[in-house]
């Protein structure tokens, strides 16, 4: 079972993605948690590019590439050994992070960001995506403050990208789960925990 969180800036996303796989860990299944970018060697040198508020200039279309790059590396290094071995995989972002980021965000194609990701992938799509969906001024504001370069665009970019992850969840119905991100904590872990179970293999 795969298994993809995604959701904009302190949608909570890395909190529910660690609570889920600690309650998956206790009813005894085998769970590989992970995330992007930088899960793998390569990957943790492609995030310190991506994150570094000092790349200002880095072309979308360069960016697009290096979080695909990031992702190639993480789905056969990570990924796909753990599903192989039967793992339960979790991860903290997946190909809708671009889809929404470099797509929608950055205003490339989204035809061409979503190739390059299916080509990197080698079309690996997860069972189920959870998106926790969270208005970006509630997100940004428990951040308290932008601390990487994307988390310094303007509120329109957040904007666009949450569009477009609630695009993504609504044109595959069967294949996400969206959480409204403003409920408590407990009732966002409830919910999951329902959709998952129907999921779980015995
Ligand atoms: O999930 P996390 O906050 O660690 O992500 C790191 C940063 O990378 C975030 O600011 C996120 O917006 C950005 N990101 C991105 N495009 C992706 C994945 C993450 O811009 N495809
Ligand atoms: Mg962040």
């Amino acid at each position: 079972l795969f298994v993809a969180f995604e959701g904009g800036e302190g949608s909570g996303k890395t909190t529910q993605s660690r609570t889920i796989g600690i309650w998956l860990r206790d009813q005894g299944y085998d769970v590989v948690q992970t995330r992007e970018p930088g899960s793998t060697k390569v990957g943790m040198r492609l995030r310190a590019i991506l994150l570094d508020a000092a790349e200002k200039g880095l072309s979308a279309r360069a960016e697009a590439l290096l979080y695909a790059a990031d992702r190639a590396e993480h789905v056969e290094k990570v990924i796909r050994p753990a599903l192989h071995r039967g793992s339960l995989v979790i991860t903290d972002r997946y190909v809708d992070s671009s889809l929404a980021y470099q797509g929608a965000g950055r205003a490339l194609a989204p035809d061409d960001v979503s190739k390059i990701n299916a080509w990197a992938t080698g079309g690996l799509v997860p069972h189920l995506t959870v998106l926790i969906d969270t208005p970006p001024e509630v997100g940004l504001t428990r951040l308290g403050g932008a601390v990487d370069r994307i988390e310094a665009e303007p509120l329109e970019f957040h904007e666009r990208v949450r569009k477009e992850f609630r695009k993504l969840a609504a044109a595959a119905p069967e294949r996400y789960l969206v959480v409204d991100g403003t409920q408590p904590m407990d009732e966002i872990t409830r919910q999951i925990q329902d959709r998952i179970h129907e999921l779980l293999p015995d």
